[in-house]
């Protein structure tokens, strides 16, 4: 019984979905793999069944864009932009079913997976601005009569290995960007989000149809871990941008760098706010409730450490353990208009949640709220507030993707960004003040040293127009807008001689 012969999903019908559907695409639909349920966290529920890939499948993909990638590659820049833009209006559409299945598969709110279809129609349209403006470079040749050029070409096929909590943003960044860029693309999507992949390809696919282009252009290999091993192994992929944990995109990065290949790596974050001693302290709560709760604590950029001045510490964690009281009977399904918080995406994540709860009370910290699961139904966990552990504690230096927020007390600003620093990771960092010193102390080398730096916002929300990623441990990849797209193309440098002479740089005789 799955949930797509219920009528009240009828959309996932609209977006081309069926019972049992093929996890793979390269032209046709096809996959010789095992058959996965996909399961809705919110009941347990299966959704539809999907046919995954097996290795060999993948390589048939591989193949069969390696035929066409000339052909993409060779359209001009703004009539691949064309494609794209129709992209974007197909998305725009289909914002509505496609935001509703991101949250029926993933399990965030309503309003998030829709927002995740908007980053993709966003960028979109950024990339559809940017096939009219790929920029090459002329310098000043020290010899005479001589042309000095830097040119970007398209690098070949892009794979894009995603994460959960993000099942089609991430994609829309890659894709968007790389398809004007002159790259085919390879997807392989987290195991326990097909559907939302399978749909998006829907899209993409019936465009690409259309204009008479290729499948393979957007191709897509649902499947698990051996598929991803293979695509980091393989010298076809010119560029693989992974987004994962930091222990898988360890493995990734250097399984790539073996074979001397690109890639780009978005992993974990360990992200903190500190709320200065004169901070604007209906802000800070604000902003520190969505940011510690909202999508149930399962965004990378989620704060998972709240770095309190001594004097404002107290009246701090009251207002916020108020705020989070105010929420809790917002938990629910995610596709209901009323819900702020829903579940946890899976088994995995419940037992991950369970275990972290059961650490931080044996090593003496305090559940301040939450700490419990919810309901007998679904993957539902109480969002939690715990003090009493020091800044340095291997749980507090550890990522558990969930809604468990620490709290620090600290003493001076430079102290808290000592804090905010001594992780591994270096994704994203927030701090609440009015004071001018400390806004400058922050965004300078002495301050945060993270990717992402805010200042009166919180750690979470990131718009497409900066480029997006983090340093250290959080694997120093940058994707979506500003420059990102040149990691997408390869740089030739080009000296053209146009005089009848053949003169040496640096004045070098040799003669
Ligand atoms: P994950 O377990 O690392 O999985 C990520 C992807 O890697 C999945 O598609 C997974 O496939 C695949 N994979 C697993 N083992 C692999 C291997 N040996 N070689 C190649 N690919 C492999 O991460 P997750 O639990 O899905 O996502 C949560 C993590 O992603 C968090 O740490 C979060 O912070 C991070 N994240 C970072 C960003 C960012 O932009 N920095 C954004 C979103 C999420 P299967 O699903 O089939 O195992």
């Amino acid at each position: 019984e799955c949930l797509i012969d219920d009528p009240k999903y009828s959309f996932l019908k609209d977006l081309g979905l069926k019972a049992t559907n093929f996890g793979v695409y390269n032209g046709t639909w096809h996959g010789s793999g095992k058959t996965v349920k996909s399961i809705d966290p919110s009941t347990g529920k299966v959704i539809a069944e999907v046919k995954y890939g097996t290795v060999e499948d993948y390589k048939s993909c591989i193949q069969e864009s390696n035929k066409v990638w000339q052909e993409w590659a060779q359209l001009p820049a703004p009539g691949r932009g064309e494609i794209v833009r129709q992209i974007g209006n197909a998305l725009r559409e289909k914002l509505v079913p496609l935001g509703k299945l991101v949250s029926l598969e993933m399990g965030k709110i309503l309003p998030e997976g829709i927002g995740e279809v908007q980053e993709y129609i966003d960028i979109c349209d950024y990339a559809v601005g940017l096939s009219r403006m790929l920029p090459g470079s002329i310098y000043p040749s020290e010899r005479p009569n001589h042309i000095l050029l830097e040119k970007w070409n398209p690098l070949g096929i892009v794979g894009v290995i995603s994460a959960f909590n993000f099942p089609c943003a991430v994609y829309g960044w890659n894709s968007a960007i790389a398809m004007v860029c002159g790259d085919n693309i390879i997807w392989k999507p987290s195991e326990t989000t097909p559907l939302v992949s399978i749909a998006t390809t829907n899209i993409l696919a019936e465009i690409l149809e259309k204009n008479s282009l290729p499948g393979a252009i957007a191709s897509l290999c649902c499947g698990g871990a051996d598929i991803g091993k293979a695509m980091s192994a393989d010298e076809n992929i010119k560029l693989l941008s992974f987004t994962g944990s930091c222990a898988v995109g360890q493995q990734v990065g250097v399984e790539v760098q073996k074979r001397f290949g690109r890639n780009l790596l978005e992993l974990g974050g360990n992200n903190a706010l500190i709320v200065a001693d004169d901070a604007n302290l209906n802000m800070a709560v604000q902003a520190s409730l969505f940011a510690c709760v909202g999508t149930a604590g399962q965004r990378c950029t989620t704060t998972r450490r709240l770095i309190l001045h001594k004097s404002i510490y107290d009246e701090f964690l009251e207002r916020l353990k108020n705020a989070y009281a105010q929420v809790l009977n917002r938990i629910g399904d995610p596709l209901k208009e009323n819900t702020l918080i829903g579940p946890l995406h899976s088994e995995q994540s419940l037992k991950n949640y369970k275990e972290t709860i059961e650490a931080i009370k044996q090593q003496g910290g305090k559940i301040e709220f939450g700490g419990k699961l919810l309901g007998n139904e679904g993957y539902f966990v109480e969002p939690t507030i715990v003090t009493n552990l020091q800044h340095d504690n291997p749980l507090v230096h550890s990522e558990c993707f969930a809604p468990i927020v620490y709290i620090l007390k600290t003493d001076s600003v430079e102290e808290a960004i000592s804090w905010n620093n001594e992780v591994t990771q270096g994704l994203s960092s927030s701090i609440f003040t009015q004071d001018v010193g400390h806004i400058f102390k922050w965004i300078g080398p002495r301050g945060s040293d993270c990717g992402i730096i805010n200042v009166n916002i919180s750690t979470s929300g990131a718009e497409i127009g900066g480029a997006f990623g983090g340093e250290k441990h959080t694997g120093g990849g940058r994707e979506s807008g500003s420059d990102a797209w040149k990691q997408y193309m390869r740089r030739s440098t080009i000296t053209i001689n146009h005089s009848k002479e053949m003169p040496l740089a640096q004045g070098i005789k040799f003669e």
